[in-house]
């Protein structure tokens, strides 16, 4: 698109989420959406590398031939198995239908920083899967291999048809409800939603002392993922402000179906792949936790819980809960805050 000269500054207050006007999404100050520049700069101050955590003792636990059971084992193989291509999905949407179509560049600001932690996680599950000599092939073709994987994976994929199209376009009604839908896919669902039994086991993991190291990667993914979410939930509530007609009854009533469906899909996959249940979490309890999170995702965007599932799994919510999360990361080294000089 050719730029067109002229003294005619941006109005901040023509700046959209989605269909802003060309010249606009170039040019990040004045800034509008303030919500992603916030989210930008906590992601910057989080910022974490998987080297940084020692996997030594992990190694030693999971030599031992009698340190984990073997239901632990399994379990810390699939929870991998879903993880090593999960945030792959999550970079390639953010990179192919947020990127593409949201055309507020502080929110382009944020997707850059959020693709960029998409890498790093899909790093962290490479990093456990090399340290602890799992095989490659086992661990990263599960989501082909594994039904419980397999079925949250195609759910996931088969609403980027249609959006991934070179020839897509927003700026009529039915496409730009298809973005909206892509948003609840990917935030609410994929990262809202279909991350949270593996969360919970590899909580499991660390509360029992056990593979402290990889548990501490998956926290630090956590704390990402729930900026991701955040950020998600901005979006698509700043969309429903700025183009409140498409948020129809029908388009509500096609979100909280989306919603259920994972549900669904979620409690499937905890019930089949962890089948005795693990550290004490059995299939009822992460139907009931399933339940409550998506009872809460469904609320940031204001439509009705579905549920009413009280938390069976209360340390969980200690654990995600961003106002904690100062206290919770604390131990962490953060030289990344404060700057420092380069060193070439
Ligand atoms: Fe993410």
């Amino acid at each position: 698109m050719p730029i067109t000269k002229t003294t005619e500054k941006v109005d901040i207050n023509k700046r959209r989420i989605i269909n802003g006007a060309d010249a606009d999404v170039i040019q990040l100050y004045p800034m509008r959406h303030t919500f992603a520049w916030e989210a930008y700069n906590t992601g910057n101050a989080n910022h974490w590398l998987p080297t940084e955590i020692s996997m030594q003792k992990d190694i030693e636990e999971w030599k031992s031939p009698t340190f984990l059971t073997d239901d632990e084992r399994k379990a810390l193989k699939t929870v991998l198995g879903f993880f090593t291509t999960a945030d792959s999905i999550a970079a390639n949407n953010v990179v192919l239908a947020m990127y593409r179509h949201i055309t507020s560049p502080e929110c382009r600001m944020y997707l850059l920083r959020q693709a960029y932690e998409e890498a790093i996680h899909t790093h962290a599950y490479q990093y456990i899967v090399e340290s602890l000599g799992l095989d490659e092939g086992e661990i990263f073709n599960m989501y082909r291999e594994v039904d419980a994987i397999y079925n949250k994976d195609s759910f996931i994929l088969s609403f980027n048809e249609g959006i991934f199209n070179p020839e897509f376009k927003t700026g009529t009604f039915e496409n730009d409800q298809k973005f909206l839908e892509n948003m609840v896919i990917f935030s609410l669902i994929l990262e809202g939603i279909f991350f949270y039994s593996s969360f919970a086991v590899m909580f499991g993991f660390q509360r029992q002392n056990k593979m402290v190291g990889s548990a501490e990667q998956i926290q630090y993914i956590m704390r990402d993922e729930s900026q991701h979410l955040n950020f998600g939930i901005n979006i698509i509530n700043t969309i429903k402000e700025e183009e409140p007609e498409l948020w129809t009854p029908e388009f509500q009533a096609h979100a909280i179906d989306l919603v259920r469906q994972a549900v669904d899909l979620e409690a499937t996959f905890a019930a089949e792949v962890f089948p005795k249940g693990i550290f004490g979490m059995n299939a009822d309890g992460f139907r009931k936790y399933i339940e409550h999170i998506a009872d809460r995702r469904l609320a940031r965007v204001g439509l009705p819980l579905q549920y009413n599932a009280t938390n069976p799994f209360p340390w969980m919510s200690e654990a995600i809960d961003l106002n904690k999360e100062k206290n919770f990361f604390e131990t962490r080294v953060t030289e990344y805050k404060v700057g420092g000089t380069l060193d070439w």
